[in-house]
């Protein structure tokens, strides 16, 4: 820090900041993880400073051979650690690896046909009939996924996000009775909709999904199955999530992200067949400039740990401590989407508590526990203000917390919002955002963590 201090200390000091503040609370945001020291290390040196455009062995750059290397090694531990034909591992982020994926479907099923069809083999070669015709095609393609408010992502075609402006999209949700994924509805809507692509994969669901399902759905419509298993990767990588759930044996193509519970440096990833493979690699140029060969070392180093036995316990016991979390928040009363969870978060009604989403959020935090607001499944707060505190268990697994320390989790959680009333506005209206904790709460539960 010292030799960032030297240059702007602004900058050495928040960093400084961040580390105590990830030490002194606890937390539980469910796409958050702490990497491990190897992985930041890899990221940290000159690699950053490297242009490699192109793929392994076809750059646009010279210069690239240890570059080729880096980015062949990451690319053999996920074939092998996830069992898929091929691996990409350029996408900067898990918006960028979602965004590969959808031009690569779209190359492949829109595009391809289009060209054999006009006799060419680029689009270059277009003439300006077919080409316009061609990019008519490909704006007039269907998504189906899950709806964000069932627990989806914003690049599942949410209409704000780019997913929804390139595609015609339609979302299913989940049983309203029991909050769980309704298979034979998805079905009903994929033979209504016949989605180019549907997709399957959350940010908020808190339970498996099975994918030999969805690929049956897809195969019966002639949709390609993408899954976006950015949240659940590690349990994937950690063999708690296998057969039906694991979705690489059944998914055509899927994306991740390698932060969240895989534990590796902020970042993309694509897995999928051979068939998709040269769509794929196309990532960069296509919708990605070149690519992170510091990060793509970090990613490498991460999925080596993943290979280890200690991950495959890690994956169980992220999977045991938030069933641990469940059960703790469930027997003190409180009301949990789908009634529990079986991978590695939970969702947290907490309009039990009289509380919006934001104001159990604003809580926690105070009480030095960090979680974020999430909307339940047709959240009358809607998508700001929420009526859920979305939970997870990776990071706090990862500093070695047990089920009995989730279960104290559970306790200060349940202990802070029942302290906690909704606050006044300005106007004397009830307010949907300030809130009032009870004296002496946070610092009570700021030192009851601290000890965990
Ligand atoms: N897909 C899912 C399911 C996610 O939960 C997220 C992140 O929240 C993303 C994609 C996007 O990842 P990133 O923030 O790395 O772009």
């Amino acid at each position: 820090l010292d030799v960032v201090r030297g240059v702007e200390p602004r900058i050495a000091d928040a960093i400084g900041a961040e580390i105590e503040d990830q030490r002194a609370s606890l937390k539980l945001i469910a796409s958050e993880n702490y990497a491990s020291p190897a992985v930041l290390l890899a990221m940290g040196n000159w690699f950053s400073d490297k242009y490699a455009e192109g793929t392994i062995g076809r750059r646009f750059y010279a210069g690239c051979r240890n570059v080729d290397t880096v980015e062949a090694i990451a690319a053999e531990h996920a074939r092998e650690l996830f069992g898929a034909q091929h691996a990409y591992v350029q996408p900067h982020s898990g918006i960028d690896a979602n965004l590969v994926a959808f031009w690569a479907v779209l190359a492949q099923r829109v595009e391809l046909p289009a060209l054999e069809q006009a006799g060419v083999r680029q689009v270059n070669d277009l003439g300006e009939e077919d080409w316009e015709r061609l990019r008519k095609a490909l704006g007039d393609q269907r998504m189906l996924g899950m709806s964000l408010d069932a627990g989806g992502h914003l690049t599942h075609g949410f209409r704000p996000n780019i997913s929804g402006k390139m595609f015609h999209q339609r979302s299913y949700g989940t049983d309203p009775e029991t909050g769980l994924l309704d298979y034979d509805a998805v079905r009903a809507a994929a033979r209504e909709f016949r989605p180019l692509i549907l997709i399957a994969g959350y940010s908020a669901y808190p339970r498996r999904v099975n994918f030999r399902i969805m690929r049956e759905i897809a195969d019966e419509v002639g949709a390609t199955l993408m899954v976006d298993m950015a949240h659940f990767a590690g349990l994937v990588a950690g063999k708690v999530l296998t057969g039906d759930f694991d979705p690489v044996p059944h998914a055509q193509i899927v994306t991740t992200t390698t932060h969240k519970s895989l534990r590796g440096p902020r970042g993309g990833m694509v897995l999928c067949d051979d068939s998709l493979a040269d769509q794929v690699d196309r990532g960069c140029p296509m919708v990605l400039g070149g690519p992170l060969p510091h990060v793509m070392a970090a990613k490498a180093v991460a999925l080596a740990e993943a290979r280890q036995p200690a991950f495959q316990d890690y994956a169980q016991r992220v999977v045991d401590n938030a069933r641990a979390l469940a059960d703790g928040l469930t027997r003190r009363g409180a009301r949990l989407v789908t009634g529990g969870t079986d991978n590695h978060l939970a969702l947290l009604d907490v309009s039990g508590y009289g509380l919006t989403g934001r104001q159990a959020e604003g809580a926690l935090l105070d009480a030095g526990i960090v979680t974020n607001r999430n909307a339940i499944p047709r959240d009358p707060n809607g998508a700001w203000y929420t009526s859920g505190i979305r939970l997870g268990t990776p990071a706090l697994t990862t500093r070695g917390l047990t089920a009995d320390g989730f279960d104290e989790v559970a306790e200060l959680i349940d202990s802070v919002l029942r302290r906690t009333t909704p606050g006044t506005a300005k106007s004397g209206k009830p307010s949907k955002a300030t809130y009032v904790l009870g004296e002496g709460v946070a610092k009570e539960v700021a030192g009851r963590a601290a000890d965990l």
